[in-house]
């Protein structure tokens, strides 16, 4: 089988150490990688090159068997709308946005109306189980249900694949496992594969298949679940 996204021998250098010196990864449709490593590894410089928001300097990144970097911009752009999920550590919601405006943007911006638009973002805060903070703003939640709301802004549209880099690093271990059970829930049920960076073994332990990058290098590990 061909692997859903492929990057192999990527490097990546923003001065004289290279933060990635020959790391790949391969992952399947709907499987749930954990990208992990000590800080400043190269963990993040390693998703975003998977996820097409930075160009390696030497190295492939592939998406069905399409070269990220071959692609135009406009192209890879639209490719990270339609087939790409994000969660980050925090900031992304938009301040200005309620909750349930910020999980019907994605949609919005893809064409929906916005009654079907703010509808299937109902259904997607009830399932991450923050329903009860459409109305709020971002600034208004705890962390925790910030984050859950970012989840569900990050798979409202059905991506093939989310990229969470530490998206509960900035939670505490109670919340952050919260967190992280709906997300893969929600992916396993959407079929999505998941990639997800963190420094913690223990959230780790939520993935089908760890990777360790050391220097800016990969290797597998071996996991018996
Ligand atoms: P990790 O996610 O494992 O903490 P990163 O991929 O963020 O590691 O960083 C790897 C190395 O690359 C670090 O030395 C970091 O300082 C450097 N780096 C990452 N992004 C940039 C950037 N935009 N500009 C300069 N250096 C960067
Ligand atoms: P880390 O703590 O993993 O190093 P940072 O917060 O330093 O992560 O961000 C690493 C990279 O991720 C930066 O290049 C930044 O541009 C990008 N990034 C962080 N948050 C967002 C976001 N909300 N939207 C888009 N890119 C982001």
């Amino acid at each position: 089988m061909t692997a859903l996204l492929e990057a192999v021998k990527l490097r990546k250098a923003f001065g004289p150490t290279p933060a990635l010196d020959g790391a790949g990864l391969r992952v399947d449709a709907g499987e749930i990688v954990a990208i992990m490593g000590p800080s400043g590894s190269g963990k993040s410089t390693l998703l975003h090159c998977l996820a097409g928001i930075l160009k390696p300097d030497a190295g492939t990144v592939r998406y069905r068997d399409v070269e990220l970097s071959s692609m135009p911009d406009a192209k890879r752009s639209e490719l990270r709308r339609t087939d790409f999920g994000f969660v980050f550590q925090f900031g992304q919601l938009v301040p200005e946005l309620s909750c349930l405006e910020n999980v019907a943007l994605p949609l919005r911006l893809s064409g929906l109306k916005r009654r079907e638009a703010q509808a299937r973002a109902t259904e997607w805060l009830e399932r991450l189980e923050v329903a009860d903070v459409a109305a709020k703003r971002p600034g208004e939640t705890s962390g925790g249900q910030g984050q859950r709301v970012a989840v569900a802004r990050a798979l409202v549209t059905g991506p093939r694949v989310v990229f969470a880099d530490e998206p509960t690093g900035a939670l505490d271990s109670l919340n952050g496992e919260r967190v992280l059970r709906l997300l893969v829930t929600a992916a396993r049920e959407t079929d999505a594969a998941v990639v997800l960076v963190t420094h913690e073994a223990r959230v780790a332990a939520y993935s089908d298949r760890e990777v360790v990058v050391r220097d800016g290098r990969s290797r597998e590990v071996e996991i018996v679940r």
